[in-house]
């Protein structure tokens, strides 16, 4: 796909404590035959469209994220390590605002999970060319199980056709103007006591300005490693790989 200059910008995200794998080192910093699971996530993002990467990263660990992964390997479109926030969603408002601050802030934006380190270029291309056209797309893939919708009680109150059940992925891409903009009225509505809980990217747009968000053919294999067990998946995934 032609590109011009500072059409396509990426946040990966790296500023999670891991608290649901139980260790000391956040999940993206495991390793994954030999190399940090962040590491995956920024390569496929290096051979990407991408020409800016900002990567978002705990401020004790952006010495180690500048030294032993984008020095070391060489990630030369990674512009800035910044340091993220409370929430996720606090992070991506992080690397909004940076890219903001360029001179020439970009037309898109893709906004990436480095705890997933299975995005491929294809995943990666597929929401270029998607948010080009729709200004707004998330990968993800139908659900393989039925999902129902339960009460307080824990009661199956509906279950939503499974054809028209997603399980979201990132990257999510979004026109930057679109997607900064709605994140600024995120946090302003916020600290006047208002809450939302925001798990992912869309979101924001769906709760902010009612924007259509497309859904993207992510992979089944484009998981998230959150606990030990997927890391264990991780591994057996690379070895088939
Ligand atoms: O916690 P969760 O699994 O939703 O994290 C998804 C991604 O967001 C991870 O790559 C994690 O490092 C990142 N994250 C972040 N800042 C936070 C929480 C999560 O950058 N405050």
């Amino acid at each position: 796909m032609k590109t011009e200059k500072n059409s396509f910008a990426a946040i990966v995200l790296s500023a999670g404590k891991g608290a649901r794998m139980h260790s000391a080192v956040p999940k993206q910093y495991l390793m994954l035959e030999g190399k940090p699971v962040l590491y995956y996530s920024l390569l496929a993002f290096q051979q990407s469209v991408a020409q800016d990467i900002i990567l978002v990263a705990g401020e004790a660990d952006i010495p180690y994220c500048q030294e032993r992964i984008v020095r070391q390997y060489g990630f030369s479109k990674v512009s800035a390590i910044i340091p993220g926030g409370k929430e996720r969603y606090h992070s991506v408002f992080h690397g909004l605002v940076e890219l903001k601050k360029r001179p020439s802030p970009p037309e898109y934006v893709m906004i990436h999970d480095g705890a997933r380190p299975f995005v491929d270029n294809a995943i990666i291309s597929r929401c270029a060319e998607a948010v080009r056209e729709y200004q707004a797309c998330v990968a993800g893939m139908p659900s393989k199980d039925t999902v129902k919708i339960a009460d307080s009680q824990l009661f199956a109150r509906e279950t939503p056709e499974r054809k028209y059940v997603w399980q979201i992925q990132t990257p999510q891409a979004f026109s930057f103007p679109l997607i900064y903009q709605a994140y600024q009225e995120l946090i302003e509505r916020e600290a006047q006591g208002e809450r939302y809980p925001i798990t992912d990217d869309a979101m924001v747009l769906e709760t902010i300005c009612r924007q259509k968000v497309r859904l993207v053919e992510g992979s089944y294999e484009n998981i998230k490693i959150t606990t030990r067990d997927d890391l264990k998946i991780a591994h057996a995934l690379y070895a088939k790989k």
